[in-house]
C-alpha cells in the first residue's frame, strides 16, 4: 500500500500555531505567578492574624489570672477567714471557701498548710481532691512570680490556677484557686481573636484533654515551606487551617498547649473572586490575541496566496491577468511579486514567439500548415462565407533540383519562388508553404471555370527559369484546385482534395487538375493499398510470374521477363501498374525492388541449377536510378553467385530522361558489372534514337501500345519498322513486346526484330509454369522447325 503523503503545514497554520502556542504559555506563567502571589499571600496574612492572635491570647489568659487573683485577694484578707485560718477551725475555713467560690465563679479553692498539707477544698463540680498535683502546684507558684496564674491538670482537666500566701501578719498558710479551661471559655477566646482555639493536656499516665471550638474531626498537620517556622499547616477533608502552637505549661506529670488555627478558607475564599476575574481577563487576552493572530497571519499569507494564485494562473496560460503588486505584504513580497510579473510578461513574450514559430515556415516567413488550415477555417466560418479556390502549387521536379543542385540551392529556390508567389497573390496571408517544394495560395471568388486560366497565367508569371547562385533552374509546376463550397465546407476537407487533385494531376502529367468527386475515395483506397502493400512485401505475399521473350535468331526462348503479382486478400488482383505507382509515390519502392531483385536472383539461379539456359529481365523504377544502386546489384550478384549475362535490367525510357546525367552513370556502372540493359517502353516517352545513342544499353523494347495491333494499323507498321532498322543501326537489339496475334508475330520476323514477347507466345505465368510450357514450346517448335523444312 502506498504510505499517505502528509500535507505540508501551510505558512498561515504555522504562524497561528506559533503565536497560539506563545500566548498560551505566556498566559499559564501569568495565572500561576498570580495564584502562587495568592497562596503565599494569604499563609502570610493568616500567619500574621495569628501572631496578632497569639498576643491578644496571652493578654486574655493574664487578664483572666488577675481576675482570679483579685478575687482571691479579697477572701484572703476577709478577717473572719484570716483568723479561721490562724485558729485552724476548719469549719469555717470550709464554708468560706464554699461561699466564695461561688461568689467569684471559681470552681476550685483550697487551703494549705506552709508544710504542703492540706487543710480545706471547695469546690463546685466535684472535683476529687486526691487527684490535685498540690506540691507540684505549689512549687510552681514559688518560681512564677511574673504571672500571678498557671495552668494545670487537675483530675483529667485543665484549669487555670492563681495561688498566693495568707498572712496574719505572718504567712500562715497558703491559698490556691482555679477556673476550669473549658469550652465556654475558648469560645470567648475565639471570639475576641477571630481565630479557633484548642487547649490540650496530656498527662503522664496518657489521659488526653481537648477543648476546642473547631468542629469535631482529625486534623492532619503538614510543615510550611517558606512561611513562619511555629506555623503548621492543618487540613481536614473540609478546611484547611494555619496553626500556631504555644506550649502552656509542661511539668513532669502533664503538658498543655494552646493551638491557634487561623482559617484559609475564609481567606481564600476571598481571592476566590479575584481568581476568576483574572481568569476572565486570561480568557478574553487569549481570545483576543487569538483573533488578532489569525488577522495577522492573514495579512501575511494573503499577498503569497494571491502570488500562489496568480502563478496557477500563469501555469494555465492566463498572462492577461494583472499580478496585484499592493497587496500589502512588505518588502519581500514585493519583490517576489515584481519577479513574477516579469516572468509572466517573458512567458507570454515567449509563448507569443513559440506560437508565431509554429505558425510560420522559418525559411520563408510564410504561413505553415496550421496557419493555412487556421486561415481556411476563418474564411469557411465568416459569416458572409464566399466561395473561393485553394491551390496546391508544387514544384515537380523540386527532389531532383535539390538532389543535383544541394540544399542551399533548392532553399535560394524556395525562397525566390515564395516571392514571386507572394507578389502574384498580392496577399501575403493567402500564400503558404506546406513542406520543400509544396505550397497553397488561397484565391477569393475563382470559379471552376475560370481555374484554368488563372493557372495557365500563374505558371507563366512564375515560372519556368530561376537564377540561383548563377545556375539557371527550370522548374515544373503542377497544381491542384479545390473549390469552396462545392469541393468540401471544413478546411482538412478542402486541402486534402486539393492534395488529390495536384497527386492526379502529376500522374496524368497535366498542368493542372481540380478536384472531382469520388476522387477522394479513390484517394483513401490507395492510402489503404499503400499500407497493405507495405505488409505484403514483409510477408512475402508477393508473386513473381515469369514472361517468356522468343529469340527469333535461334527460335528459343532464352529469356524471360519477371513481372509483379499481388493478389490482395480482399480486392483480388491488383494491377502491378497501379501498385508500383503507389511504391513510388509512398517511398515504398526501395523495399519492392529489393523484394523483386532477391526474388528475382532466386530463380535465375536456380534456373542455372537445373541446367536451363535462362535469362531474367527485371524492371527498375525511375526511382532505383539512384546512386547507391550499382554497389547494391553488385553485393546482390556476389552472394548470388550468378554469372552476370543471367540478368537483364529493363529502365523505361521515361525514367532515363527525367535525369539522364545520373541515369548515364548508373547504367554505366551496371553495364559494367556485366548486367545487359534493356530500354523499356520505347516511343512512349518522345526521346529520339539520337539520344538512346549516347545511352550505355544494349537492348530497345518497342512499347506494347505500337504492337498490339500491328497488324491492322498502318503507322504502327512505320514506326516499329523503321525503329528496328534505325536500332539496328546503332548497334541495338530489339524486343517487341505485346505481341498478341500471328500477323503481327511475322511482320516483326519479316523487319528483322531480334526478340518476341507477347500473349500470342505465352502470358506471364508462374515459375513452375514456365518450366512445362518451355518443355512443351520446345517440343513443338522442333516440329514446326522440321514441319517447314
Ligand atoms: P512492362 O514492363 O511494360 O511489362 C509488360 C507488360 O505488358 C506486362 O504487364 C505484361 O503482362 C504485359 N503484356 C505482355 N504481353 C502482352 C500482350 O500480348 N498483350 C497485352 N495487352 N499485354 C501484354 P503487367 O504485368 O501488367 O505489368 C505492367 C507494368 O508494371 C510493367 O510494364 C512494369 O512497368 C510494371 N512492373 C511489373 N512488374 C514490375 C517489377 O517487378 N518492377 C517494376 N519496377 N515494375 C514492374
Ligand atoms: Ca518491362
Ligand atoms: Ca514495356
Amino acid at each position: 500500500m502506498e504510505a499517505i503523503r502528509q500535507q505540508p503545514m501551510s505558512l498561515r497554520t504555522k504562524i497561528q500555531l506559533f503565536f497560539l502556542s506563545l500566548l498560551i504559555v505566556s498566559s499559564l506563567a501569568t495565572l500561576g505567578a498570580v495564584l502562587f502571589a495568592t497562596n503565599s499571600n494569604v499563609k502570610i496574612q493568616a500567619e500574621e492574624r495569628l501572631l496578632v492572635g497569639k498576643k491578644v491570647f496571652e493578654r486574655l489568659i493574664q487578664e483572666r489570672g488577675n481576675q482570679l487573683l483579685s478575687s482571691a485577694q479579697v477572701l484572703i484578707a476577709d478577717f473572719g477567714f484570716k483568723s479561721a485560718v490562724t485558729s485552724f477551725d476548719t469549719a469555717t475555713i470550709q464554708s468560706a471557701l464554699e461561699n466564695n467560690s461561688e461568689r467569684i465563679g471559681a470552681e476550685i479553692m483550697m487551703l494549705a498548710d506552709l508544710d504542703g498539707e492540706l487543710i480545706a477544698v471547695a469546690s463546685t463540680e466535684a472535683v476529687s481532691v486526691s487527684g490535685i498535683p498540690f506540691q507540684i502546684l505549689l512549687a510552681e507558684s514559688d518560681q512564677s512570680t511574673e504571672t500571678p496564674s498557671s495552668i494545670a491538670m487537675i483530675d483529667g482537666r485543665i484549669f487555670q490556677l492563681v495561688n498566693l500566701p495568707v498572712k496574719a501578719p505572718v504567712t500562715v498558710a497558703r491559698a490556691i484557686i482555679g477556673k476550669p479551661v473549658d469550652q465556654v471559655f475558648a469560645s470567648q477566646l475565639a471570639n475576641l481573636t477571630g481565630l479557633e482555639v484548642r487547649f490540650s493536656g496530656l498527662t503522664r499516665s496518657g489521659t488526653l484533654v481537648k477543648v476546642s471550638t473547631l468542629a469535631a474531626g482529625e486534623l492532619t498537620y503538614q510543615d510550611m515551606d517558606g512561611v513562619g517556622q511555629n506555623t503548621l499547616l492543618a487540613s481536614n477533608n473540609k478546611h484547611e487551617y494555619l496553626a500556631l502552637r504555644t506550649s502552656l505549661t509542661e511539668s513532669s506529670d502533664y503538658m498543655v498547649d494552646a493551638i491557634l488555627y487561623a482559617s484559609l478558607d475564609r481567606a481564600y475564599a476571598r481571592y476566590e473572586k479575584l481568581k476568576q476575574q483574572i481568569l476572565l481577563i486570561a480568557g478574553i487576552a487569549l481570545f483576543t490575541s487569538l483573533l488578532a493572530t489569525i488577522m495577522i497571519s492573514r495579512n501575511i499569507t494573503r499577498p503569497i496566496a494571491n502570488l500562489v494564485r496568480s502563478a496557477n494562473l500563469i501555469s494555465t496560460g492566463n498572462y492577461n491577468e494583472e499580478i496585484n503588486s499592493d497587496s500589502g505584504g512588505g518588502e519581500e513580497i514585493l519583490a517576489l511579486t515584481q519577479s513574477l510579473q516579469i516572468m509572466q510578461l517573458g512567458i507570454a513574450e515567449r509563448e507569443e514567439r513559440l506560437l508565431t514559430q509554429a505558425f510560420r515556415d522559418s525559411l520563408t516567413g510564410l504561413g505553415n500548415r496550421l496557419f493555412l488550415i487556421d486561415a481556411l477555417s476563418h474564411l469557411i466560418n465568416d459569416n458572409e462565407a464566399s466561395e473561393f479556390a485553394l491551390l496546391r502549387i508544387d514544384i515537380s521536379n523540386f527532389k531532383q533540383i535539390s538532389d543535383t543542385f544541394g540544399y542551399q540551392a533548392s532553399d535560394s529556390l524556395v525562397e525566390a519562388f515564395s516571392r514571386r508567389l507572394i507578389k502574384f497573390s498580392q496577399n501575403e496571408d493567402r500564400v503558404a508553404r506546406l513542406s520543400v517544394g509544396r505550397f497553397t495560395m488561397i484565391v477569393p471568388k475563382l470559379k471552376e471555370s475560370e481555374v484554368a486560366d488563372y493557372t495557365d497565367s500563374l505558371v507563366t508569371v512564375i515560372g519556368p527559369t530561376f537564377m540561383v547562385a548563377e545556375v539557371s533552374l527550370q522548374i515544373d509546376i503542377v497544381i491542384g484546385v479545390s473549390l469552396f463550397p462545392d469541393h468540401g465546407d471544413e478546411a482538412e476537407k478542402l486541402l486534402r482534395r486539393a492534395e488529390i487533385a495536384v497527386d492526379l494531376a502529376r500522374i496524368e502529367h497535366q498542368p493542372f487538375g481540380i478536384y472531382q468527386q469520388g476522387q477522394d475515395e479513390n484517394h483513401l483506397r490507395k492510402i489503404a493499398l499503400v499500407r497493405d502493400l507495405k505488409i505484403a512485401i514483409e510477408k512475402n505475399l508477393l508473386q513473381l510470374h515469369y514472361q517468356p521473350k522468343l529469340d527469333l535468331s535461334c527460335g528459343q526462348v532464352n529469356q524471360v521477363e519477371a513481372l509483379l503479382r499481388w493478389t490482395h486478400h480482399d480486392i483480388g488482383f491488383i494491377s502491378p501498374e497501379e501498385f508500383v505507382g503507389l511504391a513510388e509515390q509512398s517511398g515504398l519502392m526501395p523495399a519492392l525492388t529489393d523484394w523483386v531483385l532477391k526474388t528475382a536472383f532466386d530463380q535465375a539461379r536456380r534456373w542455372q541449377q537445373m541446367k536451363l539456359d535462362i535469362a531474367v529481365a527485371i524492371n527498375l523504377s525511375a526511382y532505383d536510378i539512384v546512386e547507391q544502386f550499382p554497389a547494391q546489384m553488385e553485393l546482390m550478384l556476389k552472394g548470388s553467385g550468378l554469372s552476370s549475362d543471367r540478368i537483364i535490367l529493363e529502365i523505361t525510357e521515361s525514367a532515363v530522361m527525367g535525369n539522364p546525367e545520373l541515369a548515364i552513370k548508373v547504367l554505366q556502372q551496371l553495364r559494367n558489372l556485366g548486367f545487359k540493359l534493356s530500354i523499356d517502353d520505347y516511343g512512349t516517352g518522345y526521346s529520339s534514337l539520337a539520344k538512346l545513342k549516347t545511352l550505355p544499353v544494349d537492348e530497345l523494347k518497342i512499347d506494347k501500345s505500337f504492337v498490339m495491333l500491328l497488324n491492322q494499323d498502318r503507322n504502327d507498321q512505320i514506326i516499329v519498322e523503321s525503329t528496328i532498322e534505325l536500332a539496328h543501326n546503332i548497334g541495338l537489339t530489339v524486343v517487341a513486346e505485346g505481341v498478341e496475334n500471328i500477323e503481327s508475330f511475322q511482320l516483326l520476323e519479316q523487319w528483322g526484330c531480334d526478340r518476341l514477347q507477347g500473349y500470342y507466345i505465352s502470358r506471364p505465368v508462374p515459375a513452375e509454369q514456365f518450366e512445362t510450357w518451355l518443355i512443351d514450346f520446345e517440343s513443338k517448335n522442333l516440329k514446326q522447325q522440321v514441319h517447314n523444312l
